[in-house]
C-alpha cells in the first residue's frame, strides 16, 4: 500500500473521536445555546425532587398531557394521547401513546430528580455559643468539605400537628437570607485536621446550619437564641419545634445556575446529576407527537440513596403506570401482558457519567473516560471492582442505540466511571433491567459531580436532547 492508501485505511479502521463543537452548524449552535437557557431555568425552579416533579407536571399539562386519573375515568385512550402520573409528589411518569400495541414493547427513558444535599434532622433546632443552629443529616454521596461556607437555601414541606402542610423556600430570592455551615479558619486548622484522612477531617455531625444569632428575651430565659429562631418560624409559618418531626427540609446551594467561561459554553449549577437528564428527557418527550412505539419518561426519586422507598426506581410505580396504560389501550390487563410489555421494552437509563478532569486525570483511564463536549455518553456498564452492581447492557442493544445515534447525527462517546478499582457507582439501570427490558446508561458527562456547583457542556446537553429525541421517535 502507498502512503495515501494507508491513510485511507487508517481512517477506515480507526475509531475517530468527535467534538460536538466541530459538528454543529450555526443554527444548531444557536439551538444548543437557547436550550441551555431553558435548562438553567429548570435547574433554578427544580432544586428538590418535589419542585422538579411540580415543574415537570406543569410543563406536561401545558403541552396537553392529562393525568392518569382523568384518563382512567374516561375509560380508554387513543394512539398519540399524552398521559402523566404523579407519585406522592416526588416521582413522575409520562407517556405519549404509540400506534403499536404496547405489549410489543415501549421506548422508555428513566432519570432521577433527587440530588445530594443536607436534610434537616427531625430534632434540628438548638443553640450553641450564642448562635441558633439547625442540625442536618446529609443525603446521598457528598464530599463534606464542599458544603462548608457555601450559602444554602432551605426548601421543603412541614406537616403540622393538625395535618396542615406548609411549603417553604428560604434563600432563593435576592432579598432572602441564607443559611451556612461555618468552616475552620486556616490559622487553626493545622493541628486538628492536617494529619487526618480527608474522610475523618470533616464530620457529618459538624454540618450544622447557622440560622440566627438574636435572642428572644433577657439572659434569665434559657435557650433564648433557640427561642428567637422558633419564635420567628412560628410568626412566619405557624410551626412549632415538634413540627420538624413531620417535615422534609432540604438545604441546597442558594446560587442560581450560571454560564461558565468567557465563551459561555458550559453550565454551572447545583443538581445537574441528574436533572440534566430529567430536563433533556422532558424536552424530548414534549416534542414527541406521533411515535410508533409508546414513548415513556420516568423521573424517579431516591436514586442517590439506592433507589429505595415508594418513589424510587425499585418501587412498583413503573409497573403500575404501565399496567394502567395497558388497561386504557387494550381494555384489559393481566400480569402476563405487563411482563411481556416490560420484556419487549427498550430503555435508556438517563444518568450522568464523570468527565475527564484536567486536574485529576489520574483517576480516569483516558482511553475509556468521557470528555466534556464529546456528546452523549453511552455507559455500557457501571458498578465497582469486577463490574459488581452493574446490569451491563448487551452488545446487541448498544449496537442498536449507536446505530440510531449515527443515523440521527447525534454525537456520542463512551465512558467508564474512573479507572478499574478506583471507585465506582451505579444507576437505576440495574433495577429496570431486572424486569427484562434492554437498557443502556446514556447521558452527558459532568465535572465536579455531586458538588454544590456541577459543570456540564452546552454541547453535551444539546446532544443528549437530540439523542433522547431520536430514541423516542
Ligand atoms: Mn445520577
Ligand atoms: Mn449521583
Amino acid at each position: 500500500m502507498n502512503k495515501k492508501e494507508i491513510e485511507k485505511r487508517k481512517k477506515q479502521l480507526s475509531k475517530s473521536d468527535k467534538l460536538v463543537w466541530d459538528e454543529l452548524s450555526a443554527t444548531d449552535t444557536q439551538k444548543a445555546f437557547s436550550l441551555a437557557e431553558d435548562y438553567k431555568q429548570f435547574l433554578d425552579t427544580s432544586k428538590t425532587e418535589r419542585e422538579a416533579a411540580r415543574e415537570i407536571i406543569k410543563q406536561a399539562e401545558k403541552n396537553g398531557f392529562v393525568s392518569i386519573e382523568t384518563a382512567l375515568k374516561a375509560g380508554s385512550a387513543t394512539p398519540h394521547q399524552k398521559i402523566y402520573a404523579l407519585n406522592k409528589e416526588r416521582c413522575v411518569a409520562m407517556a405519549v401513546l404509540g400506534a403499536d400495541p404496547m405489549v410489543d414493547g415501549v421506548n422508555l427513558i428513566a432519570s432521577h430528580i433527587d440530588s445530594p444535599r443536607l436534610d434537616l434532622k427531625q430534632n434540628p433546632v438548638y443553640e450553641d455559643t450564642d448562635l441558633a443552629l439547625l442540625k442536618t443529616h446529609y443525603y446521598g454521596g457528598i464530599r463534606k468539605y464542599q458544603w462548608l461556607s457555601v450559602p444554602l437555601a432551605l426548601h421543603g414541606r412541614i406537616v403540622k400537628g393538625d395535618g396542615e402542610s406548609v411549603d417553604i423556600v428560604i434563600g432563593e430570592e435576592a432579598s432572602d437570607p441564607v443559611f451556612v455551615v461555618s468552616d475552620l479558619l486556616p490559622h487553626l486548622a493545622g493541628k486538628l485536621q492536617e494529619n487526618k484522612k480527608l474522610s475523618e477531617a470533616f464530620e457529618g455531625e459538624k454540618l450544622n446550619l447557622i440560622a440566627g444569632s438574636r435572642p428572644l428575651g433577657s439572659d434569665t430565659v434559657g435557650d433564648r437564641f433557640k427561642l428567637g429562631l422558633l419564635n420567628l418560624l412560628h410568626e412566619r409559618y405557624g410551626i412549632t419545634e415538634t413540627d420538624f418531626v413531620s417535615a422534609e427540609l432540604e438545604a441546597v446551594p442558594a446560587n442560581k445556575a450560571k454560564d461558565i467561561g468567557l465563551d459561555r459554553s458550559l453550565v454551572g449549577g447545583y443538581g445537574q446529576d441528574d436533572r440534566i437528564c430529567a430536563f433533556t428527557q422532558l424536552a424530548a418527550l414534549l416534542g414527541t407527537k406521533t411515535p410508533k412505539r409508546t414513548a415513556i419518561g420516568l423521573f424517579f426519586d431516591k436514586e442517590e440513596i439506592g433507589s429505595e422507598g415508594n418513589t424510587g426506581a425499585q418501587s412498583a410505580f413503573m409497573e403500575d403506570f404501565i399496567s394502567d396504560l395497558l388497561l386504557l389501550t387494550q381494555g384489559t390487563v393481566d400480569d402476563r401482558t405487563l411482563r411481556k410489555t416490560l420484556i419487549n421494552t427498550w430503555a435508556l437509563s438517563g444518568d450522568v457519567n464523570a468527565a475527564m478532569d484536567p486536574d485529576f486525570k489520574e483517576v480516569h483511564e483516558k482511553m475509556n473516560a468521557a470528555k466534556l463536549g464529546h456528546g452523549i455518553c453511552m455507559t455500557k456498564f457501571t458498578g465497582a471492582r469486577g463490574k459488581a452492581g452493574s446490569s451491563d447492557a448487551s452488545a446487541e442493544f448498544v449496537g442498536q442505540v449507536r446505530n440510531l445515534f449515527d443515523r440521527n447525527k447525534v454525537v456520542w462517546q463512551t465512558g467508564e466511571l474512573g479507572k478499574i478499582d478506583q471507585g465506582g457507582g451505579g444507576t437505576i439501570a440495574k433495577f429496570l433491567a431486572q424486569k427484562g427490558m434492554e437498557i443502556l446508561d446514556c447521558g452527558p458527562a459532568l465535572l465536579s459531580m455531586h458538588s454544590p456547583f456541577e459543570i456540564a457542556s452546552k454541547a453535551d446537553i444539546y446532544m443528549t436532547f437530540k439523542g433522547y429525541k431520536a430514541f423516542y421517535a
